[in-house]
């Protein structure tokens, strides 16, 4: 499996773009509702991901008895394992979105505080930022590695 269709597992998929009534409140009940079901439904895609690649595991760590073929498949072992850890960091992250949402605190961005934006959230539904802090915190970020 390429790199690619790696990360494309890693998105959400699914569910239907948000339709926002004339002058609906932003995060009012309906669309923490909305995003609530985004994140849950991501949440679990990810947990079973990572189940399966637990069993998949167990099952042919004990068909390889030769050592040749041990070390080989303990590599791609190795390389499963970090992808999992990323996906276990996210599910972390999407609990503290999930929390947000109850807390009605999410959808702000947090370092300026205006709307993130119904189409940036579905994007990227954990994105605590808007897009404009975000690039300035990456700008930043980059400058501070040099
Ligand atoms: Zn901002």
């Amino acid at each position: 499996m390429s790199t690619n269709e790696k990360q494309q597992n890693s998105t959400i998929s699914g569910f239907e773009p948000y339709v926002q009534t004339k002058g609906e409140e932003y995060m009012g009940e309906p669309m923490r509702k909305h995003f609530t079901k985004i994140l849950q439904k991501w949440k679990q895609d990810l947990m079973q991901e990572v189940d399966r690649t637990v069993d998949h595991m167990k099952d042919e760590a004990a068909n390889f008895p030769d050592p040749a073929d041990r070390a080989s498949q303990e590599e791609e072992f190795s390389l499963e394992l970090r992808a999992r850890d990323r996906e276990r960091k996210l599910i972390k992250k999407i609990d503290k979105t999930l929390q947000l949402i109850e807390d009605e605190e999410y959808g702000w961005c947090e370092s300026c505080g205006i709307e993130i934006g119904v189409r940036r959230l579905e994007a990227r539904p954990t994105a605590d930022m808007c897009v404009d802090c975000k690039t300035l915190a990456e700008i930043k970020e980059k400058q501070v590695g040099k």
